[in-house]
């Protein structure tokens, strides 16, 4: 279907070039013959000049210059049939081209038609439809039967079936109870459920799926502008075998013949094809590729570094114990902690936020917050001023470090303050992902030669975390600066991919050669900044992504090489007049279409 002015203007010409093409055959033999194939070929010829001339404006030199120079060349020389073939293959070529990425990009475009437009609001008792950008953080809507959840929030009623497939690629629904939170894009698979808004619209997970949906493909790959300079090379090639084709036998048809074979019109379109499948295929897997661009990049990664806290493990902590200072009660110390963790996003925040709750505790408003990324947070309570953090955050704060005494070493621990002394200490558990052992494994075998992670979280919990992982480095204590440095570093042994969640990641995940963030729970600033987001809430679909970016990259190449060098072989037989004008055209035809289904194989990659 043509959507757009260009895509129509591609079918209008398709149409001119094959009526006149019926119209001098239907006239064969006929003196209008020659006239109907000429006046059908000129409209072609003169809408693809005005393209080279555009790209040569842009410094760019495309093999389209073949397809102009072979139809005008046969026109020149009194081959008007092979010129109207040629205008249509090259037409028919553009046409292909379209269909074929939009086929390929399917995918991802389903997305973009669940967009809710408007939701449902209680408001006094009552319930009233606002526009989506009305929604406000704090805002309780009601999600019907069926509905599209339209930004991120946290279930208010008791349960709620939501199916995540569209998103995910995850065919059973998931169960979420109350004061649990979703991601935005997913529908509502059971009963109609009440959510607090956590975000707008415009920040919610899926407004940034779909603002990288719509950036996907925009930007040119590295292979599409590799595969232009190979161009160069093969227009160079094709114009001496046609000049010599003519000087040594001194017919121009010969030449004529040569050119039209070499019309690459849709062969240099398979790179995009195949790369926009493989970004299709990867979708599918729960892996959201922001562009070609960075699937290729993905096909080359050297390095891996992982986040450790909602990364490389599930990121849902649980409170094992709560230590307090000597006349200090437990359940006052996780009430502060937690009323003030109201205000952040971090893993262990929403963990202490959900026990608090859990054990009916009532959390005040928090005032004054200001959040360290993936240090703490600082702020007043009940009009004392409390911080909630790792150890070094609050005793750099307090001047008083806490003894680590009676803390298993693996223990993940908050430190909390109040009133500018240390008042205990929350010890939480939160295991490492399952499956992590051999998916780290199976990336090694795939070719990531260092794997390495990189924690803001103290260097006992990391180094007993890790054990057995045979992880080629750990680095603990980090500020968000500090993994940056990490990429930064990593980066002179080449190309680095990065995983994380938080908010203190996406610093190092822009960096990184290619950023991935664990979209369907991690927080929206690292999703922004990555150029692939995980949309499941787990690892694995990472090993899944690379093996087809690899492959997606393979086809890319293959669809290249194969097309270039059939169509090297036509251009020779053509040279020793083995094909006339016409049936190169036709021979060039069926390669384009082999080479563009070929490309089109990297939908159904196998992972
Ligand atoms: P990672 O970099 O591995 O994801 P983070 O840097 O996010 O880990 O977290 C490390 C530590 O920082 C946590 O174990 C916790 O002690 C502390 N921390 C950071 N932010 C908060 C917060 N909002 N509430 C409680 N603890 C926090
Ligand atoms: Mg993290």
């Amino acid at each position: 279907m043509p959507r757009n002015p260009a895509d129509q203007l591609k079918t209008a010409l398709l149409l001119i070039a094959l009526a006149g093409l019926l119209a001098g055959l239907a006239l064969w033999g006929q003196p209008a013959a020659p006239l109907a194939w000429q006046a059908a070929t000129l409209p072609v010829l003169a809408a693809l000049v005005v393209e080279i001339l555009r790209s040569l404006a842009r410094g760019e030199v495309g093999l389209d210059i073949l397809a102009a120079l072979s139809m005008s060349a046969a026109l020149a020389f009194g081959e008007p049939l092979a010129a109207s073939v040629v205008a249509v293959m090259y037409s028919g070529g553009t046409f292909l081209e379209s269909f074929a990425s939009a086929r390929a990009r399917a995918e991802m475009e389903a997305l973009l038609t669940r967009v809710p437009r408007t939701a449902t609001r209680h408001k006094d008792g009552a319930l009233e439809d606002i526009p989506l950008d009305a929604i406000r953080p704090g805002d309780l809507l009601l999600i019907a039967q069926g509905a599209t959840v339209p930004v991120d929030g946290t279930l208010a009623s008791p349960m709620a079936m939501l199916d995540t497939s569209a998103l995910t690629g995850e065919p059973l629904p998931r169960r979420l109870s109350q004061g649990q939170a979703t991601m935005s894009g997913v529908t509502n698979a059971g009963e109609a459920f009440d959510l607090t808004a956590t975000r707008a619209a415009a920040d919610s997970t899926y407004a940034g799926i779909l603002r990288m949906v719509q950036a996907a493909g925009a930007a040119k790959a590295p292979m599409a502008r590799l595969a232009d300079r190979w161009s160069l090379g093969f227009l160079g090639l094709s114009l001496a075998i046609a000049g010599a084709a003519w000087g040594l036998t001194g017919d121009p048809v010969r030449a004529v013949a040569v050119l039209v074979v070499a019309t690459p019109c849709p062969l240099i379109l398979a790179v995009p094809v195949a790369l926009v499948a493989g970004l299709s295929r990867a979708a599918q897997l729960g892996v959201l590729i922001k562009g070609a661009a960075a699937l290729e990049a993905m096909a080359r990664i050297h390095t891996l570094i992982l986040d450790k806290t909602g990364t490389l493990t599930e990121g849902r902590p649980q409170i094992t114990a709560i230590h307090v200072l000597d006349g200090g009660d437990a359940a006052g110390v996780l009430r502060v902690a937690a009323a003030l963790d109201q205000a952040s996003t971090h893993p262990m925040a929403q963990a202490i936020v959900a026990e608090a709750r859990a054990r009916g505790l009532v959390l005040p408003l928090p005032e004054q917050v200001q959040e360290f990324a993936g240090e703490g947070v600082a702020g007043r309570v009940d009009g004392q001023d409390v911080l909630v953090g790792g150890e070094a955050f609050v005793a750099a704060r307090t001047g008083r470090q806490l003894a680590l005494a009676g803390v298993e070493p693996g223990a993940v621990t908050v430190s909390v303050a109040v009133g500018g002394k240390t008042a205990g200490r929350l010890v939480m558990a939160d295991p490492l992902r399952k499956g992590v052992g051999p998916l780290l494994r199976h990336l090694r075998e795939g070719g990531i030669a260092r794997i390495v992670l990189a924690t803001g979280d103290r260097a006992a919990v990391a180094a007993r975390l890790t054990e057995g992982l045979g992880l080629t480095a750990v680095h603990a204590d980090l500020t968000p600066a500090g993994k940056l440095a990490l990429v930064a570093e990593e980066r002179a042994r080449g190309p680095v991919m990065m995983v994380g969640d938080g908010v203190n990641d996406a610093p190092a995940l822009a960096a990184a050669d290619v950023g991935v963030a664990m979209g369907a729970r991690g927080a929206a600033a690292s999703a922004e900044a990555a150029d692939v987001v995980l949309l499941v809430d787990r690892l694995e679909p990472l090993a899944g992504g690379l093996t087809v970016a690899r492959r997606a990259r393979a086809i890319a190449l293959q669809s290249v090489a194969a097309g270039i060098g059939l169509s090297l072989l036509g251009q020779v037989a053509a040279a020793f007049g083995l094909l006339s004008p016409v049936q190169g055209a036709l021979a060039q035809e069926a390669i384009d279409v082999a080479v563009i289904l070929n490309a089109l194989r990297a939908l159904r990659i196998k992972v």
